[in-house]
């Protein structure tokens, strides 16, 4: 069994970033630069972007915290996101969701310019990533692909169960791997809360991509011999004996399944960190496809 080492690679991500930017240090250029806007004080959201501007000092980006009163209205916001799409210093920027309840999520993501949009959650970057066209992949599913690409995990002709179909998750990873090329060419199968007899397919799947958000949902007896788990899920789950109050778990329940596993993401330490890491690649990629 293989753990597939997410905290790993996206080291190794980053290590490989950060060198790009070097030589464009050396080289005279302008180094990348993404902004992230934060509306409100929503702990996990800080936390979030927190993590994310500081991977940015890391690896030699510039960045940049906008913070936005939780008041702030949606055109106001909009009108703040036209600001940044303006801005030629700016590669690219990401609105952290969620956003406060009286703002529509989906105006202000439509206001960001698809060149922009480093989370790719755009419909046009959305579209183009479904016809094969250079897209700017939502960071999650970008960084389970790396994880199969570099650990050489075999996804032509297998059959992948996705569970969930959620816009950032499932929806994209499903398509991902239905794609022609490396890290693709699965037969991928769908489910959602409405599939009947999901432990059916799960155990005739060669892999199983869990992105529901229900902790240890999947479990030994829903699994065949060898098969390939990749799981997304972070849930807390309170603990009191941990000094935090509570604990990480994924959808997977981990010790179970990873004895009749070949490949395995560990939570925490799997998805998690990569997606970060994939960010970080979509704001390079905005600076490259800007030259
Ligand atoms: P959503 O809540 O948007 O989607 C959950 C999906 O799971 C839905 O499609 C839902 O079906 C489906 N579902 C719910 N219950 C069941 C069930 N009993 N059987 C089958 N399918 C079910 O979640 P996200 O995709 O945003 O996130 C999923 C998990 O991944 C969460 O734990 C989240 O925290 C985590 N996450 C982790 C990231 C990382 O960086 N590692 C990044 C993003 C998310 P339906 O559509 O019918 O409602």
């Amino acid at each position: 069994m293989t753990i597939l080492d997410g905290k790993k690679t996206a080291l190794e991500i980053k290590n490989e970033i950060k060198l790009k930017v070097s030589d464009m240090k050396a080289n005279g250029e302008r180094v990348p630069h993404l902004a992230a806007v934060l509306v409100g004080n929503d702990g996990a959201s800080l936390t979030y972007v927190g993590s994310k501007v500081r991977s940015c000092e890391q690896i030699g980006f510039e960045s940049t915290l906008i913070r936005l009163e939780e008041t702030i209205t949606e055109e106001n916001l909009i009108q703040e996101i036209n600001k940044l799409n303006q801005n030629e210093t700016l590669d690219g920027f990401i609105v952290q969701l969620p956003l406060p309840k009286h703002i529509n999520e989906e105006r202000v993501l439509l206001a960001i310019d698809p060149k922009k949009d480093v989370d790719g959650f755009h419909p046009a970057n959305f579209g183009r990533m479904a016809l094969d066209l250079d897209a700017f992949i939502p960071a999650t599913p970008f960084g389970i692909m790396q994880l199969l690409e570099r650990y050489k995990v075999p996804t032509s002709g297998k059959h992948c169960v996705v569970v969930g179909r959620s816009h950032i998750v499932g929806r994209p990873i499903s398509i991902l791997m239905s794609q022609k090329g490396p890290t693709g060419d699965a037969t991928v199968t769908v489910a959602h809360s409405r599939t009947q007899n999901l432990s059916e397919l799960t155990r005739q799947a060669d892999i199983i991509v869990m992105a529901l958000g229900i902790p240890e949902y999947l479990t030994a007896d829903m699994v065949k011999e060898g098969v390939t788990v990749i799981d997304v899920g972070i849930t807390r789950v309170a603990d009191e004996i941990h000094p935090k109050g509570y604990v990480i778990k994924g959808d997977v329940a981990y010790d179970e399944v990873a004895n009749k596993a070949s490949f395995i993401t560990p939570v925490p330490g799997g998805v998690g960190p990569m997606t970060i890491a994939m960010l970080l690649q979509n704001t390079l990629l905005a600076r490259q496809w800007k030259v």
